[in-house]
């Protein structure tokens, strides 16, 4: 910035030009160059000298967002500086192409108010008059424009979902459709139909996912977007194509604005495939946990994994899931020995995004042991831990009649619900409400609903479930006790016995333990339904057999 003596500026003005370009939708769009020229040319008319140009034309970092240099925005480093400068009384007068240029909404117009009325700094604009009373009013018409351009989006696009089109980007397009901007619709997509259709017939076929992902590579399926993928066809990728129900019931489901709509679609599927697939993935659902295979899909007798905790089993350091996968061991020359390894195994490590002090990988057989050796010193007591299992179903079953409260009030919420539902139709007919207004309404309606009815299974299911499995080991542990209840601690000396036992621990860590969470040396921590407290030691009841059958007023 050059700087004037005094003689001089108490002849010229000592001005300053502003000039903003963004990406913002203008009515006239001018290069940066430009608006300095003109603003040169100006000062040149008035006999202004210039001193300084601010110039906001690129991308600048707020917070941890890149931005444009938005009219909006009052944090435009520039703006800020040449404002700062103002009130520094290092010029006389700011030079703007347009009005628009300095800002486009209130508080940015305010900030540049603020300093004209504490300073003797005028503004002046090349293409336009600006004055100074009326200024706060502009201001305020464009903010509500800018507002009100934003509601016209909105409900514009609600307008289109309610008749059935449907806007947004690319990446909302389900695989296997392409979409049109110009009508609004969906239609297929001939090829990634068809593989729309593999999966979900390989899937049916008991074929497993990862299996899946490896064919769709093989062939170099493209995925959907141009840009390349940093891991093809991930396997969540194509479970969430298993599971959209659109493909065979043509209701694509779209949320926008806080609301969810239904488009129609063509169905891809027909129902006899989406049916195998549902079938399919039931199968697998209703696998109780921690039950040993034996046989495959295929009916294959199989050797049986056995795993005590699948389920309730977590990497301590990355907080997710571990799952139970079975490597098959290759001699030197890549061929099968016949052999296996069993592990448990972070999802995180499956998907190459662990942590550090991730669990990774842990032999199933040594974790097991490790959780086997938590668990046992509540089974030796007996004594105390049938009081504590007692205590903790009695706790249950009060639990369970609580959420039998909250489905009173749930079915009451249901009956709101439809009276509404009445109201609305009610509405329509007597044309206070549009059909688009009555078709979202109802669609609002029906989603609360659905996710009420849920909600309501949920709150009968939990709590009697964790009864009904707690009430599975104290039977099953008395009948143990009977026989002595040591027999769970050793090992079988056949097949069959080891496989026996193996079931009884399972029954009882399945009953028992809610969560289990494996460190990176292998050690675990075991959360239990139940804690048994070391100080109450009953002597009387530890003696190691106990037969004394309490009536616990259940089956
Ligand atoms: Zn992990």
């Amino acid at each position: 910035m050059k700087t004037l003596d005094k003689t001089q500026q108490n002849i010229v003005k000592r001005a300053v030009i502003y000039v903003r370009v963004s990406t913002e939708k203008q009515a006239e769009k001018v290069s940066p160059e430009a608006q300095e020229q003109d603003g040169r040319a100006y000062c040149e008319k008035q006999g202004y000298i210039v001193i300084a140009v601010y110039r906001d034309i690129e991308k600048y970092r707020s917070g941890k967002k890149l931005v444009e240099p938005s009219g909006t925005r009052r944090d435009r480093p520039k703006f800020k500086q040449m404002l700062a400068d103002g009130y520094g009384g290092k010029f006389d007068v700011i030079i703007a192409w347009r009005e628009d240029r300095l800002y486009r909404g209130l508080r940015p117009m305010m900030d540049v108010l603020d300093c004209l009325k504490e300073t003797e700094v005028e503004i002046e604009l090349v293409k336009e008059t600006f004055d100074k009373n009326f200024a706060p009013v502009k201001a305020w018409v464009a903010n509500m424009e800018l507002e009100g351009r934003r509601e016209r989006t909105t409900m514009g696009m609600k307008g289109r979902l309610a008749q059935g089109k449907i806007s947004g980007g690319s990446s909302a397009v389900p695989y296997g459709y392409d979409y049109h901007e110009d009508t609004g619709t969906y239609t297929i997509n001939k090829y990634e139909a068809d593989w729309v259709r593999n999966i979900w017939q390989w899937y049916s076929e008991g074929v497993a996912i990862h299996e899946i992902r490896r064919r769709l590579i093989n062939a170099a399926v493209p995925q959907k977007g141009n840009k390349p993928r940093k891991y093809s066809w991930h396997t969540n990728i194509i479970r969430q194509i298993l599971k959209r129900e659109d493909y065979f019931t043509g209701i694509f489901i779209s949320k926008w604005a806080g609301q969810a709509f239904e488009i129609e679609i063509p169905p891809i599927l027909d129902k006899q495939l989406f049916e195998a697939v549902r079938k399919q993935q039931a199968r697998w659902k209703n696998y109780p946990a921690g039950k040993t295979k034996q046989t495959n899909l295929s009916g294959q007798p199989v050797h049986p994994v056995y795993a005590l905790a699948p389920g309730v089993i977590y990497c301590a350091a990355c907080g997710v899931k571990m799952r139970v996968v079975r490597y098959k061991k290759r001699n030197s020359k890549g061929i099968l020995t016949g052999k296996y390894y069993d592990y448990y195994r972070c999802n995180n490590l499956a998907h190459l995004c662990s942590l550090s002090g991730c669990a990774g990988l842990k032999r199933i057989q040594k974790t097991d042991a490790e959780i086997w050796e938590k668990i046992w010193p509540l089974l030796s007591k007996p004594g105390a831990l049938e009081k504590a299992l007692e205590a903790r179903i009695s706790e249950l079953q009060a639990q369970e009649s609580n959420a039998e409260t909250d489905c009173q009030y749930l079915e009451q919420e249901l009956q709101n619900l439809f009276l509404e539902r009445q109201k609305v139709v009610t509405w329509a007919r007597k044309e206070l409400i549009t059909e688009d207004d009555l078709q979202v309404q109802l669609f609002s309606l029906s989603q609360q609903e659905k996710s009420l009815k849920r909600y309501l299974t949920d709150a009968r299911l939990l709590v009697g479930n964790r009864a009904e499995r707690l009430l599975q080991v104290v039977k099953l542990y008395r009948e143990k006790t009977i026989i002595g209840y040591e027999v769970v601690n050793q090992n079988g000396n056949t097949p069959e016995q080891t496989a026996a036992i193996f079931e009884a621990r399972r029954r009882i860590i399945e009953g028992l333990v809610t969560k289990v969470e494996v460190m990176e040396d292998g050690s675990v921590k075991v959360e239990a339904e139940i804690h048994l407290d070391e100080s109450k030691k009953n002597k009387e009841h530890d003696s190691g057999i106990y037969i004394e059958d309490i009536d616990l007023g259940v089956k």
